[in-house]
């Protein structure tokens, strides 16, 4: 089984990784997005290391996504920028694998093909570039939507 903490850990715990939940203190903790993280990510301890993929409302359903992701490999970071917008990111390279798992991942949660992003938010159109699930048929299958 996998070491729960860093080794320094008799001295002060801080706070646990946000991407990997491993137990850190002052000495070895780094941050990215404001949020935790242990030295074993050294690649992605820069903001433009991770790519957006996903915005919701709450964190309800984050640590079953997540988990499915840590399934496929997949390091992810949940950052939540207010009490009702958090986000969800993947190192930039799995962005498409990561994206291509949510918009299959069997819930109603709308995608936005554009932006590659699923989103659950209040706002029925894509937070990033204001385009509907509709606008998205439309130009996926022009034919289909006009009877
Ligand atoms: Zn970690
Ligand atoms: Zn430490
Ligand atoms: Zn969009």
């Amino acid at each position: 089984m996998k070491e729960e903490g860093c080794e320094h850990l008799d001295d002060s715990p801080i706070g646990k990784c946000a991407i990997c939940g491993k137990t850190v203190c002052s000495e070895c903790y780094r941050t990215v997005f404001s949020e935790t993280i242990c030295d074993e990510h050294e690649a992605l301890e820069e903001e433009s290391a991770w790519e957006l993929v996903g915005l919701y409302a709450d964190t309800g359903t984050l640590d079953e996504k997540r988990f499915e992701l840590e399934e496929q490999g997949i390091a992810s970071i949940v950052v939540e920028e207010d009490e009702d917008a958090v986000e969800l990111y993947v190192p930039a390279e799995d962005k498409d694998d990561a994206y291509a798992m949510l918009k299959v991942s069997g819930d109603e949660t709308p995608v936005c093909t554009e932006c590659k992003i699923q989103y659950a938010t209040d706002s029925e159109t894509c937070p990033i570039c204001g385009k509907t699930p509709a606008d998205m048929d439309e130009e996926a299958d022009p034919i289909e939507e006009y009877d």
